[in-house]
């Protein structure tokens, strides 16, 4: 049987990347985003015997009904992705509450309470595997993402404090670090002025990314590390 995987933010741009490299290996996956069409129709191109479900991140009553439907309907979890986040960008001063607000409980906030649940059933496994979606901006700082970048470098502490307190029960906890890529989230930015700070010349594609993730999902002697997968963008800026 493969491993069960539950995608966070599967539905689409990176997330969906990284559940369709699972799916070709063999995984089978829990697809979550809100929007339940959209992460059903990821989960039924991905082939069969895969489930979406619809839950916000932010919300611990939907993250723990998340994990029992899973549970139910897939098995115990072995491998957990957080790809589930957004962005408010503007400068702080101009930047409202409610807005640092949903993105601290989508990003942050989010992936805590997924890993939570995650990891009281990888525990029960003796074993499992965990990866953060973090950002460049996260290690980098970026004027108008302050609070996207606390986010993101948020759980870099988050992650390397549990990998530490999880270490001894088989579990790993790794931080992927994007730079551009192509998706969405950055569907209105203006690449060809962008990619002249990137070494590669060139946003990435989320195939790009999700090989990054399934690498940390599959390396059995790494954990508490953060990957850039970014083009050399952190050594032009
Ligand atoms: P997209 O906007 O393409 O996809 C975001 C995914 O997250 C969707 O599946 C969306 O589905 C889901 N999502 C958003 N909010 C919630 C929520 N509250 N609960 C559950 N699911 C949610 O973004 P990307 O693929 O570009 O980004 C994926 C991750 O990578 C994010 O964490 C982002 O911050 C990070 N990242 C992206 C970079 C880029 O250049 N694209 C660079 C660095 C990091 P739905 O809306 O239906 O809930």
């Amino acid at each position: 049987m493969g491993k069960v995987c539950a995608v966070f933010g599967g539905s689409r741009g990176i997330g969906k990347a990284v559940a369709e490299l699972l799916a070709q290996k063999g995984c089978r996956l829990a697809v979550i985003a809100r929007n339940l069409d959209v992460a059903q129709s990821t989960a039924r191109s991905l082939g069969a015997g895969h489930l979406a479900l619809s839950c916000d991140v932010s919300s611990e009553q939907e993250v723990q009904k998340t994990f029992e439907e899973m549970q139910r309907n897939l098995g115990p979890i072995n491998y957990l992705v957080n790809a589930a986040g957004i962005n408010r960008d503007g400068l702080l001063l101009r930047t409202k509450t409610e807005d640092m607000i949903a993105q601290i409980h989508t990003n942050l906030l989010g992936t805590m309470l997924t890993c939570k649940a995650a990891v009281k059933v990888m525990i029960q496994q003796r074993g499992g595997a965990i990866v953060n979606v973090g950002s460049i901006v996260g290690l980098k700082g970026n004027s108008g993402q302050s609070v996207y970048s606390a986010t993101k470098a948020g759980l870099v502490g988050f992650s390397r404090s549990l990998a530490k307190e999880v270490a001894k029960k088989q579990i790993r906890v790794n931080v992927v670090a994007p730079g551009f890529i192509r998706t969405e989230m950055t569907a209105h930015l203006e690449e060809d002025q962008l990619k002249k700070a990137i070494l590669l010349g060139r946003f990435g594609e989320p195939h790009e990314v999700a090989q990054a993730v399934v690498f940390l999902l599959e390396s059995p002697y790494v954990t508490g590390s953060v990957l850039v997968v970014d083009g050399g963008l952190q050594l032009m800026t």
